[in-house]
């Protein structure tokens, strides 16, 4: 007999199961049933597509059975199983990273904790909520020995060989004393029925009853076996949209996905003709906490007539939709399609695009606060999906949003146009790490006086890949202000007339700055700010931001172009200045502190600041 530790994550997640989480203990029942079902499901695949299974009389089922002597509830399946190594690396630890994704997110307030739970799911663990002990007997299908995983739940857990006929898993329950309402049939026929009715396999409830017999004095009680199916077993998305009601899609859901809250919407559709296939998607209000790791569990599972076929496949929908859960059913793929061809499989190419396209829809279609709820889950994947997805780029420019100089909330791009001057047709945006800094940055100067909208793209490590590929939305060109000219009423005479008033003065200035500017030059863009800095757009590097990403590597600094603004009072006195050694220090003044409005550092900050402290000194 072998005694294991459990991994240490493990052990603080049952501590917070038992401790944390009191609200909604029934869901273990869920959990547990959702794991049968799958495990069933995987069998099912095997009858029908391995030789070595195929003979043997079989159909999938699910047992509960109540025992108020023992104080037990046991949850059977007659699944593929599992052998001893697979209990201790499904049971024993951690394998799935967003369960470990999950244990980091933990903060030590049972509250926020317990909400996790509530968002994340745990499965199997779930059970500790209600147990004093739990024996974990399985059998891995085609294989001859048992096995037997126990645990307490407390850090440690057991497993030896045991005899078992049938391959499947037996979970036996030893409940707490006082989670006693789960011997009673009818709480967990009501849990069942809740949460688990559409799970395709029977599932039946046994349980000891007291029948009488006979009047009055000669009443006798007699025990009696009851076994009865308490849900319908009938794959949900099978079934007409006509016969499912809102709570029943919301049911499936919370046990396809283990999540306790309502997805933010779902679409069934069946689609018949050349190609028949039923998908039924699900959009989950919080996005999983995976979604950032390359490692991330899929969530949509491939069914072909009925039989499961994988939950493991990233190819199913593109990778930036990658947060939608649900099911596609095939009738056209052969049942025994392997791993290797699903990926160029012409059928399946067929479903994914139309199923992207749907779900696109779909998410369009979100108004009011689900849109926003979408929008602060989802708005970075979907702008992945701009910068990958050609075929659907304008439904996915339809569904982003960004912050606005105008607007307090975040803004589409048709609000932005609907507000434009249609006759120009340039929507103009900046980029950066900070919005703070974004909305004070003097570029913005020109935009806020002649009171045109511009976007604030904060989201800098995405924005500055994606939003350059963007180049035009319903003919209306995305505009960089930091790269353009900005609006105002001189004409180009007149702009002429003062870069040659002011010709020497800018001169003398990169003359200080040497190579850290690329240029020097007089501005009308500003108002309150003295300078402003800008990328050069004819550098070559300018549009590579997105190729030096793609090779994780940083864009080499390029010398910016330092504009200043002749009506500002610092300028006109710095034209007239005789002192060379404050001129020197003022112009770089001029260049390190439009750099800082835009986010960025003076080349030497430490310079910069005894530059200050030298002016300082110089007034008080
Ligand atoms: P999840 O179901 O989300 O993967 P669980 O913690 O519930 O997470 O289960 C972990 C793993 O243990 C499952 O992925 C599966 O491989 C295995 N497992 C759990 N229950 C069963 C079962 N009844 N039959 C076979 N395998 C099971």
């Amino acid at each position: 007999m072998a005694k294991h530790q459990f991994q240490t994550e493990i052990g603080q997640l049952l501590k917070l199961m038992t401790h944390s989480l009191y609200s909604n203990k029934e869901i273990f029942i869920r959990e547990l049933v959702s794991n049968a079902s799958d495990a069933i499901d995987k069998f099912n695949y095997l009858s029908l597509t391995d030789e070595k299974f195929k003979s043997e009389e079989w159909s999938g089922k699910i047992n509960i059975k109540l025992d108020k002597e023992d104080n037990s509830l046991t949850i059977a399946d007659n699944g593929i199983g599992m052998n001893e190594q697979d209990l201790m690396d499904h049971l024993g630890t951690i394998a799935k990273s967003g369960t470990k994704a999950f244990m980091e997110n933990l903060t030590g307030d049972a509250k926020k904790d317990s909400n996790l739970i509530g968002q994340f799911g745990v499965g199997f663990y779930s059970v500790f909520m209600v147990a004093e002990k739990v024996d974990v007997i399985s059998k891995k299908a085609g294989e001859e020995q048992a096995y037997m995983f126990s645990t307490d739940g407390t850090g440690e857990y057991e497993v030896k060989p045991v005899t078992k006929e049938e391959h499947g898993t037996v979970i036996y329950i030893k409940l707490k004393e006082d989670e006693k309402e789960f011997l009673d049939p009818w709480r967990v026929k009501e849990v069942v029925k809740k949460y688990s009715n559409h799970i395709a396999y029977p599932i039946m409830l046994n349980y000891e009853d007291i029948e009488y017999e006979g009047e009055g004095d000669d009443k006798t009680e007699k025990k009696v076996q009851k076994s009865e199916q308490i849900n319908e077993a009938t794959a949900l998305w099978t079934l007409p949209k006509s016969e499912l009601k809102k709570e029943d899609y919301i049911e499936f859901y919370k046990t396809i996905a283990h999540d306790s809250d309502e997805p933010l919407t779902y679409l069934h559709n069946k689609v018949e003709g050349a190609q028949e296939f039923t998908t039924l998607f699900y959009i989950p209000k919080t996005a999983p906490m995976d979604m950032y790791r390359a490692d991330y569990t899929p969530g949509v599972k491939l069914y072909v007539k009925r039989v499961f076929i994988t939950d493991d496949d990233k190819e199913l929908l593109p990778p930036y939709l990658r947060f939608v859960k649900g099911i596609i059913d095939s009738e056209d793929l052969p049942l025994n399609v392997s791993r290797e061809l699903l990926q160029e499989n012409k059928i399946l190419a067929n479903i994914k695009q139309n199923s992207t396209k749907k779900i696109l829809q779909a998410i369009k279609k979100l108004k009011g606060e689900d849109a926003d709820t979408f929008v602060t889950q989802y708005n970075r994947v979907m702008k992945e999906g701009i910068y990958i997805d050609h075929v659907n780029k304008d439904l996915l420019l339809d569904i982003v949003k960004y912050k606005s100089s105008t607007q307090e909330e975040l803004v589409s791009f048709e609000e932005y146009i609907s507000r434009g001057d249609s006759e120009k047709k340039e929507i103009y945006y900046i980029i950066g790490e900070d919005e703070k800094v974004l909305r004070n940055s003097p570029l913005l100067e020109a935009y806020k006086k002649a009171n045109i909208e511009v976007l604030i793209m904060d989201d800098q490590e995405v924005d500055s890949i994606v939003t350059p590929m963007i180049g035009q939305y319903k003919e209306w060109t995305l505009k960089d202000i930091t790269s353009i000219d900005a609006p105002d009423s001189k004409t180009e005479e007149e702009k002429e007339e003062i870069a040659k008033e002011f010709k020497s003065l800018t001169d003398k200035i990169k003359e200080v700055l040497g190579e850290e500017v690329k240029e020097v030059k007089t501005t009308s863009r500003l108002t309150d700010s003295p300078s402003c800095v800008l990328k050069d757009p004819s550098d070559p590097m300018a549009g590579m931001a997105a190729m030096f990403a793609q090779m994780g590597q940083e864009m080499p600094e390029t010398p910016l172009i330092l504009e200043i603004n002749p009506e500002h009072e610092m300028i006109k006195k710095l034209d007239n200045l005789k002192d060379k050694a404050l001129f020197e220090d003022l112009s770089w003044i001029l260049l390190d502190s439009a750099k800082l409005s835009e986010g960025l550092e003076p080349k030497d900050k430490g310079a910069f600041a005894q530059r200050i402290a030298k002016l300082a000194s110089k007034v008080i």
